[in-house]
Protein backbone atom coordinates (compact mmCIF):
# COMPACT_ATOMS: atom_id res chain seq x y z
CA UNK A 1 0.00 0.00 0.00
CA UNK A 2 1.17 3.34 -1.30
CA UNK A 3 1.90 6.28 1.60
CA UNK A 4 1.40 9.34 0.49
CA UNK A 5 4.49 12.09 1.81
CA UNK A 6 3.02 14.98 3.90
CA UNK A 7 4.13 17.71 1.61
CA UNK A 8 2.42 15.59 -1.34
CA UNK A 9 -1.20 15.18 0.65
CA UNK A 10 -0.79 19.42 1.25
CA UNK A 11 -0.42 19.52 -2.34
CA UNK A 12 -3.36 17.80 -2.76
CA UNK A 13 -5.67 19.64 -0.42
CA UNK A 14 -4.41 23.02 -2.01
CA UNK A 15 -5.17 22.02 -5.44
CA UNK A 16 -8.71 20.95 -4.70
CA UNK A 17 -9.06 24.44 -3.10
CA UNK A 18 -7.80 25.97 -6.09
CA UNK A 19 -4.56 26.94 -4.93
CA UNK A 20 -1.11 24.83 -5.53
CA UNK A 21 2.47 26.01 -3.76
CA UNK A 22 4.99 26.46 -6.05
CA UNK A 23 7.79 23.97 -5.00
CA UNK A 24 11.12 26.24 -6.10
CA UNK A 25 9.38 29.68 -4.94
CA UNK A 26 7.40 28.85 -1.88
CA UNK A 27 5.05 31.02 -3.30
CA UNK A 28 1.49 30.58 -3.61
CA UNK A 29 -0.09 30.55 -7.09
CA UNK A 30 -3.99 30.30 -7.81
CA UNK A 31 -5.22 27.76 -10.32
CA UNK A 32 -7.83 29.47 -13.51
CA UNK A 33 -11.01 27.82 -11.97
CA UNK A 34 -11.60 27.54 -15.39
CA UNK A 35 -8.46 26.03 -17.51
CA UNK A 36 -6.97 24.85 -13.58
CA UNK A 37 -3.86 26.03 -14.85
CA UNK A 38 -1.36 27.84 -12.71
CA UNK A 39 -2.28 31.78 -13.26
CA UNK A 40 0.80 34.52 -14.22
CA UNK A 41 1.12 37.16 -11.32
CA UNK A 42 0.94 40.73 -12.25
CA UNK A 43 1.78 43.31 -9.48
CA UNK A 44 0.53 46.68 -9.62
CA UNK A 45 2.06 48.55 -6.63
CA UNK A 46 0.59 46.75 -3.78
CA UNK A 47 -2.31 44.41 -5.63
CA UNK A 48 -1.50 41.21 -7.47
CA UNK A 49 -3.70 40.35 -10.19
CA UNK A 50 -3.73 37.06 -11.39
CA UNK A 51 -3.77 36.35 -14.82
CA UNK A 52 -4.58 33.14 -17.00
CA UNK A 53 -2.69 32.61 -19.73
CA UNK A 54 -5.04 30.32 -21.57
CA UNK A 55 -8.21 32.00 -21.46
CA UNK A 56 -6.41 35.31 -20.60
CA UNK A 57 -9.24 35.29 -17.80
CA UNK A 58 -7.97 38.21 -14.93
CA UNK A 59 -8.68 37.20 -11.16
CA UNK A 60 -8.00 39.72 -8.43
CA UNK A 61 -9.55 39.36 -4.21
CA UNK A 62 -12.33 41.50 -3.18
CA UNK A 63 -10.27 43.70 -1.22
CA UNK A 64 -7.77 43.86 -4.46
CA UNK A 65 -9.88 45.08 -7.05
CA UNK A 66 -11.04 48.25 -4.46
CA UNK A 67 -7.65 48.62 -4.40
CA UNK A 68 -6.76 48.67 -8.62
CA UNK A 69 -9.98 50.94 -8.47
CA UNK A 70 -8.20 53.55 -6.75
CA UNK A 71 -4.97 53.12 -8.50
CA UNK A 72 -6.71 54.68 -11.07
CA UNK A 73 -7.91 57.90 -9.64
CA UNK A 74 -4.94 59.96 -7.45
CA UNK A 75 -7.68 62.17 -5.95
CA UNK A 76 -8.90 59.02 -3.75
CA UNK A 77 -7.24 58.50 -0.80
ZN1 LIG B 1 -8.10 30.08 -17.75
Amino acid sequence: MAVLEEAVLEEVVLVAAGKRIDRKTGEELLLCPRCRIDMKKLKRKDVVIDICRKCGGMWVDAGELEKLANLGDPKKS
